[in-house]
Order: C-alpha cells, then sequence, then structure tokens
C-alpha cells in the first residue's frame, strides 16, 4: 500500500507556517505592518497547461508559482511536480524559502512552484512537454533576476535542462541563469547533486559536537529515498561512520539492525523501481520506522509526518529534516520538552539552495569551482548558519527552529525596512 499525503496536506503545511510566523513575531515584537506583509505571498501565478500525451489526447494541468518575498534579492526555491500539489503547500513552502534564504544569508528571497500531475505515470516526452509548457506558461514571471527556480520534489536537472532551454529559446539567447541545478555541461555546479544532503550531514555533525554525542557507528534511519535521502545515507556512512539501520521510500520501509550498504541499496533500487524487498531486511511500516530508537532520524520526504499524534513516541536523539515542513508547531512544542534535538529545516536542508547560489555566482561569471571548492564554501556556510541559530536559541532561550526563525525573520525585516516596506 503506498502512503500518500492526506488531501488536507496542504493546508496542514499552511497553518504550520503561518502559526511559526506568529510565534517569532510575538517573541521579536515585529511590527504589524511587517507581519502583515510577511503573512502573504508578495505575488502568485495559477496557470492552466495543456499537453500533448503519447496516445494522441490532450491533457491539462494546473500548475502555480508563489513569490513569497523577494526584500533581500530575487526569489528563489524548487519547483515540484506532485499529484497532491496544491497552492496552499506551495505557498507555505514559498515562505520557508524567504527564512532559509535568509537564515543562511545568502542574497536571495523565497519562491516556490508547483504542478499537480503524477510524474512516475508520464512517459519521458510528455514530462518534457509539460516542463516546456509550465515555463511558456510563466513567462516572465521568472527571469536571472527576479525568480529562480530549481529541483524539488520529483524534478530532476533534465527537466532543469529543459527549462532551461525552453526558457533560452523564448528569449532568442542562452539565458541558463534562470534556473539553478541544471547538468554540469549545461552550466550546473559541480557538488550540487548532493548539496541538500551534505548540507544537513554537517549540521548533524555540529550537533553531535554540542550535545557530546558520538557518531560513530551510532545508528541512523531515514525517511524518504529520493535524491536527498539516498545522498543522506551515503554521507551518514562516508562522513560520520553511522550505520544506516532503516530507510524507506513511497512504497514501504526496510529494517536490517546490522546496517544497509548505499551501493547494495540504489543497485536494487535501480533494478526494481523501489528499496521495499531488499535481500535480508524485514518489512515495517512508516510509523515504526519514525519511532526507531536511533541516534539520528532523517525525514527525506514530504511535510507533516511527525505530528502530535506520534511526537510522544519518537525516539531519536537528534531529528535533522532534510524535508521541508516534516514537524507540526504541536510535535515541535512536545520534542522539545522531550529533550529531542530538532536541526529544523530552514537550516538543515539548506546546503540545496546555497549551492544552488553559488551555480548562480559561477553563471553570472562564467567561471566554474573545482567540487573540492563548492563543498569547503558550503561546509563554512552551513557552520556560520548553525551558530547563528544556535546563539539565538540561547539567548532567547528558544528552541531551534524558532532560533532560526528568529535569526530569518530579524534579517528580512530589516531589509524590508530599509527598503522603506513598512
Ligand atoms: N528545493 C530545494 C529547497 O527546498 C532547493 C531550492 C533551490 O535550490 O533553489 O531548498
Amino acid at each position: 500500500m503506498k502512503p500518500r499525503r492526506a488531501p488536507q496536506s496542504g493546508q496542514i503545511s499552511y497553518n504550520t507556517s503561518q502559526q511559526q510566523l506568529n510565534e517569532v513575531v510575538a517573541i521579536i515584537k515585529l511590527d504589524p505592518s511587517a507581519h502583515e506583509l510577511l503573512r502573504h505571498p508578495l505575488r502568485e501565478l495559477h496557470v492552466t497547461l495543456s499537453v500533448k500525451m503519447d496516445n494522441g489526447s490532450t491533457k491539462i494541468f494546473q500548475g502555480f508559482r508563489v513569490q513569497h518575498n523577494d526584500s533581500r534579492g530575487p526569489n528563489k526555491g524548487g519547483i515540484r511536480f506532485h499529484p497532491d500539489e496544491t497552492i496552499d503547500t506551495v505557498r507555505a513552502l514559498a515562505s520557508w524559502m524567504t527564512w532559509k534564504t535568509a537564515v543562511m544569508d545568502i542574497p536571495l528571497g523565497g519562491g516556490k512552484g508547483g504542478v499537480i500531475c503524477d510524474p512516475k505515470a508520464m512517459s519521458t516526452g510528455e514530462l518534457e512537454r509539460l516542463s516546456r509548457a509550465y515555463v511558456r506558461q510563466l513567462g516572465d514571471f521568472i527571469g536571472p533576476e527576479k525568480d529562480i527556480p530549481a529541483p524539488d520534489v520529483y524534478t530532476t536537472p533534465q527537466i532543469m535542462a529543459w527549462i532551461a532551454d525552453e526558457y533560452s529559446i523564448m528569449h532568442g539567447k542562452n539565458k541558463f541563469g534562470v534556473i539553478t541545478g541544471k547538468p554540469l555541461s549545461l552550466g550546473g555546479s559541480a557538488g550540487r547533486t548532493d548539496a541538500t544532503a551534505r548540507g544537513g550531514i554537517y549540521c548533524v555533525r555540529l550537533a553531535a559536537a554540542t550535545l557530546g554525542l558520538n557518531l560513530e557507528g551510532a545508528e541512523a534511519a531515514i525517511q524518504g529515498y529520493g535524491n536527498v535521502g539516498s545522498y543522506a545515507h551515503k554521507l551518514a556512512v562516508e562522513l560520520l561512520g553511522m550505520k544506516v539501520i532503516a530507510i524507506s521510500d513511497s512504497n514501504g520501509s526496510i529494517y536490517n539492525p546490522e546496517g544497509f550498504l548505499y551501493e547494495g541499496v540504489m543497485a536494487h533500487k535501480k533494478n526494481t523501481g523501489s528499496i521495499t524487498g531488499f535481500p535480508g531486511a524485514a518489512a515495517i511500516s512508516n510509523k515504526e520506522l519514525l519511532e526507531l530508537d536511533v541516534a539520528v532520524l532523517f525525514p527525506a520526504a514530504l511535510d507533516s509526518v511527525i505530528t502530535e499524534t506520534n511526537a510522544m513516541d519518537i525516539k531519536a536523539k537528534i531529528i535533522a529534516e532534510l524535508a521541508n515542513g516534516p514537524t507540526t508547531p504541536e510535535a515541535d512544542t512536545i520534542l522539545y520538552k522531550k529533550g529531542v534535538y530538532i536541526i529544523p529545516d530552514l537550516l538543515c536542508n539548506a546546503g540545496g539552495v546555497t549551492v544552488s547560489y553559488f551555480e548562480m555566482v559561477q553563471n553570472a561569471y562564467g567561471n566554474y569551482w573545482e567540487e573540492e571548492e563548492v563543498q569547503q564554501r558550503l561546509e563554512k556556510k552551513m557552520k556560520t548558519a548553525f551558530l547563528a541559530v544556535l546563539r539565538t536559541g540561547q539567548n532567547h532561550k528558544v528552541h531551534n527552529r524558532l532560533a532560526a526563525y528568529i535569526v530569518a525573520v530579524e534579517r528580512v525585516a530589516e531589509a524590508m525596512k530599509l527598503r522603506g516596506w513598512y
């Protein structure tokens, strides 16, 4: 059975994002007009796409692009292709991008896009026509100095390449800077593919040092095995010496107390299309995976998976949020009281957008960095942001998510103030 998101999930993430903002506004006593500005996206576009399918029929798709706030720089954020996409999910995700770029102190704002579709049920040709139709409908709503999309759930470097190409055709010249997460041969950055997971792993290392926790041989569980989850597996083993004992994808979860080898799981996934049925592993439920007694739990799939109904049963010492919005505010409070150390999404998964920013810089200069240089720059950025969040949490005596929000909202509010927006 496939665990699908509940249809109201978009509403939950939207409420989560509003509730989180309200809490911070109360702590830092933000001006009411600034709060009102930040409660809403500055702009949003709804598009209807007409796509020729392989069987000769024409299918109509709905898509969105939301620009939450560009006071600190152009809007930035991925595009999701998902059957359960909703405008409310995209609104929440766009605001999280505003906070994420501010926590990382990169000169960008927050945006997000989505198309309601089931990419797993579409051919390569259909996906290409859908991607191109989406860019044509977005027109000049996006652009290298305005709003720069990137990959997110179920969108790949190949999709980024089609988008870069279509946008370039529309403008009569190569404008690859319109999108990041491109393949290397089309102006992509070295180190972008594993950047989200890598940034999260750097954070886990810093969190463990803060807690005095030894990660060598310690156990980890990973929920979600797409780009981010699978690289988290690889890097948790390679960089932290951890043992990954449970993993899941949209088909189910598997468990082996001896730990899984990344190469083995990837080969099995390549052959069968899923991690389930991996030889020698026990099948467990998604609920069991989330509640395992591990040192680190990596939610790396969709939003709203840790809620008030399961927070009490979470036993992980660290939750490293590689997904966007996996924890609801009610669960946050419960976990904080229980002493679980959460590395919030705004920080934990910000490696992706940070290397996207590096990609923009390299595109603008036409000068490309070695992978090692990208990784060094990323590690420095992650460490600076981690310490800013840690200190803010200590100063205000609040949990890490609120601390990250305080850092972000204060930076965005300052930019808006300087620009005379309130
Ligand atoms: N989709 C990723 C995120 O949620 C990356 C965004 C980007 O690179 O612009 O952070």
